[in-house]
């Protein structure tokens, strides 16, 4: 495997070094994981390395497209070796765990822009958000539990909906 990633690397004119072969070897045993739990398995591997050092390893590689970053709203950068397809994300809200979703098979219809304002578009980035079965059951559970516990009748009120209604008159 170290052989095959060496020639990658080659392949994509990126010198060899154990910091970017480790870094290559993590990423493709942690997909979407961030730079931090990158960073903790090849200390892992190799010994002490520095945080500032994987950042600029995961930046030349992203650059040398060996390896796609993924930057969800709000939240760290995920990396992955998964570079080959134009495939998207599913985040989960709550526990922020993330899935691949293949892109339609063959077709990559989502490269089809409504209006493509003259580019030559080749990806997409589309990330799907809601809320993972773990954490919707979760969610349903606690949810039984308020019911159980609440008293009925005690409603939110809306103290601004006068007051709303009042500004809209012109
Ligand atoms: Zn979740
Ligand atoms: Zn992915």
């Amino acid at each position: 495997m170290s052989e095959s990633i060496q020639v990658l690397l080659r392949e994509h004119g990126v010198q060899v070094t154990a910091q970017r072969l480790a870094i290559m070897r993590v990423v493709a045993e942690h997909p979407h994981a961030t730079a931090d739990q990158l960073g903790d398995a090849v200390r892992a591997r190799l010994g002490a390395i520095s945080r500032q050092a994987v950042y600029d390893s995961l930046s030349v590689l992203v650059d040398k497209r060996l390896i796609r970053r993924i930057q969800p709203a709000g939240s760290a950068a995920r990396y992955e070796n998964r570079v080959d397809d134009n495939h998207h994300h599913l985040i989960c809200r709550e526990c922020r765990a993330m899935f691949d979703v293949d892109c339609a098979t063959g077709a990559v219809p989502c490269l089809t822009a409504d209006d493509d304002h003259g580019f030559e578009i080749d990806e997409a980035e589309v990330i799907y958000w809601g809320r993972c079965p773990t954490c919707r059951t979760a969610a349903s559970s606690a949810t039984s539990e308020t019911a159980r516990t609440s008293q009925p009748g005690n409603k939110i009120s809306h103290p601004n909906k006068s007051e709303r209604t009042t500004r809209s008159n012109p």
